[in-house]
């Protein structure tokens, strides 16, 4: 890629805004050049924004420090400043941050977004590019029947997905259809943003409800298997996943146990693992800056995978899976663990963005 692109951040000093400037920091593609929030931060240099509210280990990057943050809602700022933005924001009423992102869109600004705002909008890609890179395709549709010139939204599915969707992916492409999922996942607390859950609930505890989690962990995945009709996402619905979904006391993060029946024919499980260790797409195949090598790492140990030693696996873009065992009621049961703020947040988001690029509708 001969020349960076500028990037704005749309919600910069949140959580998952920190993040993108975090790992966007030495990033051979984008270059961050514009940063916004909501009017409390706006007009601040971004060092002042954050003050006190700083979340990551590493220092604040030195490019970004004295940028002053504008205010989100004001896009004509934007304008002229940057080839696409990453949506972080969260505001209070989800249907604002909806039309505020095709705002940026009508505005000729793409956005990548991590906002479940636009996630069910029919147009708009929910993406993980090893799975669904073709969905794509419904931009140039979303961009001609919105009248939108070089703007347009994709977006990043729920970060409670990550971590058991590509595993079961991959031995769907391989033949093996599957008819039934029950699965319990066991999310860190960095996943509610900051402050999050207060430390009373979470110390020697664990919380067995994630509002509007388990909605989002059975039907997302719904959108990510379909396909484009027309001029929308028609979801595939073959695969019936039951979720529950449960918040504990670990960092980052996100751990599902996954129990899984086939339709038809079942694999050996030496084959599972067989699949998963080849499985390879198209973020892999074009080198994108972020993809994991290996984006399916299968764990041999009993006692595999744990947050603490697995979640930075392919610097924090693989998924770790092990305990692949016969189970007594379905097919299969195993453990699979994503990185919730990595790949689950803005190294997902990044990797679309790189997705988008080789795809040619950014620059
Ligand atoms: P957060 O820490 O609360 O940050 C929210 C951001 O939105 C801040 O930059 C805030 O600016 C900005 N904002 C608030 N009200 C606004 C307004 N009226 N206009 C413009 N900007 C406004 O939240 P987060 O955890 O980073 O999450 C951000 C989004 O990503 C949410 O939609 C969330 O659901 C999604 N997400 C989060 C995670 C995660 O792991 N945390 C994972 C996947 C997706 P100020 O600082 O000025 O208030």
């Amino acid at each position: 890629m001969a020349n960076k692109l500028k990037v704005g951040i749309l919600g910069a000093t949140g959580m998952v805004g920190q993040n993108y400037l975090r790992l966007l920091e030495d990033h051979p593609w984008f270059d961050v050049t514009y940063v916004s929030a909501s009017e409390r931060s706006a007009k601040k240099a971004y060092e002042e924004a954050v003050a006190g509210r700083w979340h990551y280990a590493t220092p604040i990057p030195m490019a970004i420090r004295n940028i002053v943050v504008e205010d989100a809602s004001d896009i004509e700022k934007a304008k002229g400043k940057v080839d696409f933005v990453f949506s972080a924001m969260d505001l209070p009423m989800k249907e604002d941050t909806k039309s505020l992102e095709m705002a940026y869109a009508k505005a000729g600004i793409p956005v990548v977004s991590n906002s479940s705002a636009n996630r069910w909008t029919d147009d708009v890609p929910m993406l993980i590019p090893e799975i669904n890179h073709k969905h794509t395709d419904i931009i140039p549709i979303q961009k001609k029947s919105r009248g939108f010139s070089k703007g347009f939204v994709a977006v990043k599915p729920n970060c409670s997905l990550q971590s058991y969707l590509t595993p079961l992916f991959a031995l769907e492409q391989a033949g093996y259809r599957i008819e039934r999922v029950i699965l319990t996942t066991m999310q860190a607390v960095s996943g509610a943003g900051y402050p999050g859950v207060p430390s009373l609930d979470m110390i020697d505890n664990l919380v067995p409800y994630i509002g509007g989690e388990e909605e989002k962990t059975e039907q997302e995945p719904h959108k990510i298997l379909g396909r484009i009709e027309g001029s929308r996402i028609v979801n595939d619905e073959s695969m019936r996943i039951s979720a529950t979904c449960t918040r504990v006391p670990v960092v980052d993060g996100h751990t599902a146990s996954i129990n899984v029946k086939f339709a038809e024919r079942k694999p050996a499980r030496d084959e599972i693992i067989k699949i998963w260790r080849a499985f390879r797409s198209f973020p892999q195949e074009n080198k994108l800056p972020s993809a994991p090598s290996q984006p399916i790492i299968y764990l041999e140990e009993d006692n595999r995978p744990q947050p603490r030693k697995d979640r930075d696996a392919g610097k924090g873009m693989a998924v770790s899976v092990g305990r692949l065992r016969e189970d007594s009621v379905f097919d299969y049961k195993f453990v699979a663990l994503s990185h919730n703020t990595v790949r689950g947040a803005a190294g997902g988001g990044i990797l679309n963005a790189e997705l988008l690029r080789v795809k040619g509708f950014l620059g």
